[in-house]
């Protein structure tokens, strides 16, 4: 089989640099055009310290009108990810997202496209294996205990709050957690947002500093004990096994599908 020409969109980001790396070190999967809309004209290669030798460009639907790509990876920012993967799917192009920030709504919408295009997306808010098997540590617990707290930690570029790994987190325990209000009736905030955000009753915590990747600890209470589930990705590397192997099986796939474990 010939290689998968893949697009990265997003390419001069943090995310997207590292998988213009991955895709030179993997095999099966070739770069066949980088987009963003920074740097646009000079060589991808230079950028991410890689051999390829392909100008950046600033047009993401030009360059899947050009017909020879097998595959999108976006890692953007969530204010153009809907609008980018709407582009892509209405072209009958896969998609690994690994852009953050999607609604519930736009995923729906997402769903509907691709099942009329007849075409696979993978939406994966964390492709890093450890932070999968961490939500689904997080389900198992939910079973046994009924409080519970999420800090997620990121560096201070990042724009959405809290982390999409947090959110999914967050609709993992959600379905399995009796719902009920969590902490004191009578609690009050001195400083408004002391507590957190609310998500059905429990609370998220985003921490935002120079010097995290991203890590994410569940925090579950009872009486007399805390079980604390945590996961660390110390540097983007641990992301890149996850999309070379999302890239490989979304092209074989005609549906949205949401969360990396679902290839696995
Ligand atoms: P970044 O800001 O370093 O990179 C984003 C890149 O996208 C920039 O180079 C920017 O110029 C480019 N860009 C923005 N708008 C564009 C557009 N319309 N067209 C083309 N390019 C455009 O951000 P990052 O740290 O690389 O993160 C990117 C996204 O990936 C965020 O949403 C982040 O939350 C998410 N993320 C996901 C995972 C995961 O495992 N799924 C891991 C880390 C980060």
């Amino acid at each position: 089989m010939s290689d998968l020409r893949v697009c990265v969109s997003g390419a001069c980001g943090k995310m997207g640099s590292e998988v213009v790396r991955a895709i030179a070190k993997s095999e099966g999967l070739v770069l066949q055009a980088a987009v963003d809309f920074s740097n646009v004209g000079m060589n991808i290669g230079e950028i991410a310290g890689t051999k390829d030798n392909i100008k950046i460009q600033g047009n993401l639907k030009e360059v899947l009108e050009s017909g020879n790509i097998d595959v999108v990876v976006d890692f953007t920012n969530h204010k153009v990810i809907y609008e980018n993967t709407k582009t892509v799917l209405q072209m009958g192009v896969p998609i690994v997202i690994g852009t953050t920030g999607f609604s519930a709504e736009q995923v729906e919408e997402m769903k509907a496209l691709c099942e009329e295009k007849q075409v696979g997306a993978l939406w994966a808010t964390n492709f890093a294996i450890g932070a999968i098997l961490m939500m689904e540590f997080a389900g198992k617990a939910a079973k046994f205990f009924n409080n519970v707290e999420i800090i997620e930690y990121h560096h201070d570029n990042k724009l959405d709050a809290p982390s999409g790994t947090s959110l999914t987190t967050a609709g993992i325990i959600k379905e399995i957690r009796k719902s009920h209000k969590q902490g004191h009736p009578d609690e009050k905030e001195l400083i408004q947002g002391a507590r957190g955000a609310d998500y059905d009753g429990f609370k998220i915590h985003s921490v935002r500093l120079p010097g995290f990747i991203a890590h994410q600890e569940v925090i579950f209470g009872d009486l007399g004990q805390v079980l604390t589930i945590r996961h660390d990705s110390m540097n983007r590397e641990s992301f890149m096994p996850g999309v070379i192997l999302g890239c490989k099986e979304i092209v074989k796939k005609k549906a949205f599908i949401e969360g990396l474990d679902k290839l696995l």
